[in-house]
């Protein structure tokens, strides 16, 4: 059976089990057009806003979008 060579202290243990310990990453802010908390410089993943502007589609649109076109191909 395999032996540990060498002991293990307890800081180097204590070290190793800090890392599951670790704070978590918290939002550090509001967004201006849903309310859903956001990081910091970046884009709401709810409503896709940054800045107070538009920039960026998010799934639920984006798959929205697609229904309405496959609809709408149907319907020829
Ligand atoms: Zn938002």
């Amino acid at each position: 059976m395999p032996v540990p060579k060498k002991r293990r202290t307890h800081s180097r243990t204590r070290t190793n089990h800090a890392y599951n310990f670790r704070a978590q990453v918290k939002a550090a802010g509001v967004c201006k057009n849903c309310g859903a908390p956001v990081l910091p410089h970046v884009i709401c993943p709810v409503c896709g806003y940054y800045k107070g502007r538009k920039v960026k589609k998010t799934k639920l649109e984006k798959r929205n979008a697609r229904q309405a076109r496959k609809a709408e191909e149907n319907k020829k």
